[in-house]
């Protein structure tokens, strides 16, 4: 019986296919695509690797360190045997970085938005998310008993209406992502922190696609938006900005963060992030902590990138975050173009239905500290060599759909 739904997968041009890297993660990097062909070296612009720490010197020595000191596992879930003084070392770090009161590790960000919920409320309290919130936080809803509402995507009148809607619950908390992965626009945390504090409600902020970049010191969205102490829950991940290998965490008010240490499923039943990844943690933190050179660098990038494609007559998504979406609005498009960009030595991939809406297909490109203006100026004339071919650059939104309909 699967055979078939794997099938009708296929034939829905769904199937996701993996691509083999053979070498780390980095600007360049060695792929084997499709599976058995020869190894082909490209730049990558899709990797969650915003400050090019995943393959960072000083990271790599420092979770050498870590193995060698600390060991290469916990064999144990926090609470019986595996917490080291280095798990405690980076929850304190983290909570030092991010401006909260305290911080709990969790096995992922998945993990966090798992289990957070389900720890801190009960149904006689409601959460109200934006439309647009990441997968593992609608899994986390799911998981919870309390009542469920939502709100148009940023759009801060619905989000009144329904914190009137709902203001005799218990406790009401609000939820968004701070930078939102598809499009690259942030919460508009300012006029929410405003909202929270009028309707007595918590702010809950997964800053995944934030951490270490976002705001003048890298701290994420609460610092660009001036709201470092109205949050009153951050989730993140360390598997992107932060060193890119593995975990994440719940940072904020004290006692919600000791609620989680509880009572959160993922917490209790999981195992440890592994000690190398904490002493690596710890390091990308001490890096950023020194100075904001890399987030300085990733700004440039990002503005050289996006200026470079503006002028070359691509409809990019508007923002101001190293997610910088290229539109091609139909699926087929995308995939090709994504295609040739590889042929040209350019590793983006296409995102199509039901990653993105239906007509909103894209190259969704990632802009890193890693990069260097050598590769961004090889990456920009390979897109701009492909969009001559396909005859894109220039034209509107409306006029690549009557080209390529949506
Ligand atoms: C990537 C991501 C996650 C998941 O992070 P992991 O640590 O890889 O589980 C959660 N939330 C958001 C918004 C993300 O972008």
């Amino acid at each position: 019986m699967y055979k078939d739904v794997l099938k009708g997968i296929q034939d829905a041009g769904l199937f996701k296919q993996e691509r083999f890297i053979h070498s780390a993660q980095a600007a360049d990097i060695e792929v084997e695509y499709p599976a058995g062909s020869p190894l082909k070296e490209v730049i990558n612009i899709c990797a969650n690797n915003y400050l090019g720490l995943s393959s960072h010197p000083e990271v790599v020595k420092a979770a050498h360190e870590g193995l060698d000191t600390h060991g290469y596992g916990m064999s144990s879930v926090r609470f019986i045997c595996g917490t080291q003084d280095i798990h405690h070392e980076l929850e304190q770090k983290v909570t030092e970085f991010l401006g909260t009161e305290d911080t709990i590790l969790f096995p992922s960000c998945m993990d966090a938005n798992a289990g957070v919920f389900e720890a801190i409320l009960t149904k006689d309290d409601v959460m109200i998310s934006d439309r647009l919130v990441h997968a593992s936080i609608i899994d986390g809803i799911r998981l919870c008993s309390a009542m469920h509402d939502t709100f148009k995507h940023s759009d801060m009148r619905h989000l009144e209406n329904k914190l009137q809607l709902h203001h005799d619950q218990r406790l009401k908390v609000v939820i968004t992502d701070g930078v939102f992965s598809m499009d690259g626009d942030t919460a508009k945390l300012d006029e929410m922190a405003v909202l929270c504090e009028k309707y007595d409600a918590l702010l809950f902020v997964d800053d995944s696609h934030a951490s270490g970049f976002i705001g003048k010191r890298g701290r994420g969205t609460h610092e660009k938006y001036g709201v470092m102490d109205k949050v009153d829950i951050i989730t993140t991940t360390f598997g992107k900005g932060l060193g890119g290998a593995s975990g994440g965490c719940v940072s904020g008010r004290k006692e919600l963060v000791e609620m989680c240490r509880q009572k959160a499923r993922p917490y209790l039943f999981s195992n440890t992030i592994a000690p190398p990844v904490v002493a690596g943690v710890i390091k990308v933190l001490e890096i950023l902590s020194a100075n904001t050179e890399l987030r300085d660098k990733l700004e440039k990038n990002t503005e050289f990138w996006r200026n470079g494609l503006t002028e070359a007559g691509f409809v990019l998504k508007d923002g101001d975050t190293p997610i910088v979406p290229v539109m091609l609005f139909n699926a087929k498009l995308a995939q090709d173009v994504s295609k040739d960009l590889y042929d040209e030595g350019i590793y983006a991939i296409g995102f199509f239905f039901p990653v993105v809406p239906q007509g909103q297909a894209r190259i969704r490109t990632q802009i890193s500290a890693g990069h260097e203006i050598h590769h961004l100026e090889k990456a920009l004339s390979a897109f701009i060599k492909v969009g001559k071919k396909y005859n894109i650059l220039g034209k509107t939104k409306q006029e690549i759909i009557e080209m390529y309909g949506m």
